[in-house]
């Protein structure tokens, strides 16, 4: 009996793994031939500086619409991209794309923007990323300073000397580097100021519940000012109202990102935003 129970118990188990394993392994079938299939797309997020009102670069965000699969979110592919290393060719393919979009800007009257570009661990590994990296820059003609690298805490878990020497290298370069996803991450403060870090990305998850909740006031404040402390540039992320971007305004935060000023658009759309904008905030 107890046999069978377990039986039981390890047949439904298995089943959701199982469910689970094809998903990904449909996923990862699909992603190795999207790249070829030029099934992906760049959308670019505007951010915008608080003290001028205007926009101040791009942040640059992978779309797969797959003709099998539909729309497939970059938080369910990214992961699998990252377990089958497809992440290095399609990191590159961002990289690269990102890159060419602000020389087209620098070429216009927004030689002074800043493209930010998602770097995963994997690519950051890579014997040959600073190579790659500094050839693409120098391929697009971009000023080192127009291009952040965005890179999570969890990067650092990883063999922590050779990351943070790398990054100090990209840096001595003229690039910055952004902490994404600020607070969410397990490092203890006493870690961040060892990080060749530009900017900090103070996460959504902090911006959300701010209009109902003074911890969460408090939260950003102190982040705020740590990051100033740390010489760092502060960025909020997910911003999607009036209220959250008045109290962010009031801590000194330079610069904000979210649906209140605009989604991720493709291309041609971030060509109409650019003309068409004028301070909006
Ligand atoms: P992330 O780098 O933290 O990007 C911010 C995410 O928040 C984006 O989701 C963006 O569309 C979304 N967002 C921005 N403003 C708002 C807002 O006001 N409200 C809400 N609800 N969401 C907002 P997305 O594009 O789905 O990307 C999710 C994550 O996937 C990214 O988080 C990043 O970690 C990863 N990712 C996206 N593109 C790339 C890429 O090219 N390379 C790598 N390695 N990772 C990428
Ligand atoms: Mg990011
Ligand atoms: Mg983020
Ligand atoms: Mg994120």
């Amino acid at each position: 009996r107890a046999k069978e129970a377990g039986k039981g118990v390890y047949a439904l188990y298995d089943k959701s793994l199982h469910t689970e394993f094809k998903e990904r392994m449909t996923i990862e079938k699909h992603l190795r031939s999207a790249l070829d299939n030029e099934e992906f797309e760049l959308f670019f997020q505007p951010q915008v500086d608080l003290l001028t009102g205007d926009i101040s670069g791009f942040e640059a965000l992978i779309r797969w619409n797959s003709p099998d699969l539909g729309f497939v979110s970059p938080l369910s592919f990214i992961r699998i991209a990252e377990d089958s290393r497809l992440i290095i060719p399609l990191g590159e393919w961002v990289l690269r794309k990102a890159c060419h979009f602000m020389a087209e800007m620098s070429r216009k009257q927004y030689n002074h923007f800043r493209i930010a570009v998602n770097i995963s661990v994997i690519q950051l590994l890579q014997d040959n990323f600073i190579p790659t990296v500094l050839g693409i820059l120098s391929e697009s003609g971009i000023a080192p300073k127009c291009l952040e690298l965005e890179i999570t805490e969890s990067v650092f878990m990883e063999s922590f000397e050779r990351i943070v020497d790398k990054l100090e290298y990209l840096q001595s370069q003229g690039i910055r580097i952004a902490l994404d996803d600020f607070g969410t991450g397990y490092s203890s403060l006493s870690y961040l100021q060892q990080l060749p870090i530009s900017t900090l990305k103070i996460d959504k998850a902090f911006i959300d519940p701010l209009s109902d909740n003074s911890y969460s006031q408090s939260f950003i404040k102190t982040m705020v000012s740590l990051g100033h402390e740390m010489g760092l540039e502060v960025v909020a992320e997910g911003v999607e109202d009036r209220s959250q971007l008045a109290f962010l305004k009031m801590t000194g935060c330079d610069k904000v990102q979210g649906y209140l000023i605009s989604k991720p658009l493709p291309e041609r759309n971030t060509r109409e935003l650019l003309e068409k904008w004028s301070r909006k905030v």
